[in-house]
């Protein structure tokens, strides 16, 4: 039951997060106006504002002027359901659901408008600080459990320093105001989170680098948006910490 319920609030986020995607960069209000044509700029009736239905219903074009709608739009409307049900499976009828749902939410927008653009914008990174304390505090207050927001406070501070002396190198500004926010939802699971979560960044995107370089799509002048690899590595975190580390401390033993 959980699960179908997040499943559909998932596919509303996902059509809210398309509106973000598309006007954040642009510096445009997410409100208004309603969804519209890019190209003709006829407002999208009722009916087909309906998440991944709609696309379907209108065959990817718009019934005014027939430009193709991309099918990143479906896309993302049940890419962010499949994600909010693994994050319901993972986390179950909890007070810190909530709370990584919103992370969940955030993810698939800055990872898109990291590869857009290549930037992290702060009218999403900023307001997300204040978001996560007021979603995961209260929860720590609930179950009478300091260490769990003490961890993340430290672990955020952590990442933070790690982001600052490499940024030094290649990072961006934005991966930098990005890492503590990850370090605090990280920490807040464990050390085995941060640790993992991080390591798991670094090789994502240094995998992809390495495969960017080998198929010609990058040059060693290119930048490529390291957004997308923090976040894959700190959802692989949320999902597989305990038994990522506990293969690796086995795998380090023999
Ligand atoms: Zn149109």
């Amino acid at each position: 039951m959980l699960l179908v319920i997040v499943a559909v609030f998932g596919l509303a986020v996902g059509s809210f997060l398309n509106v973000v995607i598309h006007r954040v960069p642009r510096g445009e209000s997410v409100v208004h106006p309603g969804s519209h044509c890019p190209a003709c700029g006829h407002a999208v009736r009722r009916r087909h504002n309906v998440p991944v239905l709609g696309w379907l219903l209108l065959r990817g074009r718009c019934t005014d002027c027939g430009v193709r709608i991309s099918l990143r739009y479906p896309l993302v409307e049940a890419g962010t359901a499949a994600l909010f049900v693994a994050v319901a499976a993972r986390f179950g009828w909890s007070w810190e659901l909530p709370g990584y749902l919103y992370l969940a939410a955030v993810a698939i927008a800055l990872a898109l408008i990291d590869l857009d653009v290549m930037r992290l914008p702060d009218r999403i990174v900023l307001p997300s600080y204040a978001v996560a304390l007021a979603l995961l505090v209260p929860v720590a207050l609930v179950d009478g459990d300091p260490a769990a927001p003490v961890r993340g406070l430290i672990a955020a501070v952590l990442l933070w320093v790690l982001y600052r002396i490499l940024g030094f190198f290649q990072m961006g500004g934005g991966d930098i105001k990005l890492a503590p926010l990850l370090g605090f939802y990280l920490g807040w699971l464990g050390w085995s989170a941060v640790a993992v979560g991080a390591f798991a960044g670094f090789l994502l995107g240094g995998v992809a680098g390495m495969v960017l370089l080998a198929t010609r799509l990058a040059t060693r002048k290119s930048r490529i948006p390291f957004g997308p690899y923090m976040l894959a590595g700190a959802f692989l975190a949320i999902f597989a910490a305990a038994p990522i580390s506990t293969w690796y401390a086995h795998l380090i033993s023999i």
